[in-house]
């Protein structure tokens, strides 16, 4: 399925800077044993992102890519989204396994 946002995983330095940046709570850290950092960010929810570009301009190691807004439909900003990213914040910036 086509997405507006993506991670290459191999690049990404596990620094959080992405999620703590995402306003819609697209963005998650994962932890993975079979990541030399332990973790990486991953899209967990793709449908919330807005396109504003945030974390690629932030990510330090060009691990993640946003659609060009011309090219791509992306959301709007709902309350829903907003309190799935403060949570995930309030979770140290990784994915919580509830339904948010
Ligand atoms: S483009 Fe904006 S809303 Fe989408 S994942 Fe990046 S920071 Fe979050
Ligand atoms: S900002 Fe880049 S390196 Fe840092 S967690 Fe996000 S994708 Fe990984």
């Amino acid at each position: 399925m086509e997405k507006g946002v993506w991670v290459i995983e191999s690049r990404c330095k596990a620094c959080t800077l992405c999620v703590e940046v995402c306003p819609s709570g697209s963005l998650a850290m994962r932890s993975d044993p079979k990541s030399t950092l332990g973790a990486f960010a991953v899209v967990i929810n793709a449908d919330s992102c807005i396109g504003c570009g945030e974390c690629e301009l932030s990510c330090p190691d060009f691990a993640i890519c946003v659609a060009d807004r011309k090219e791509f439909k992306f959301a709007k900003l709902t309350d829903a989204s907003k309190a799935a990213a403060a949570a995930i914040k309030q979770n140290g910036c990784y994915e919580i396994k509830e339904k948010l």
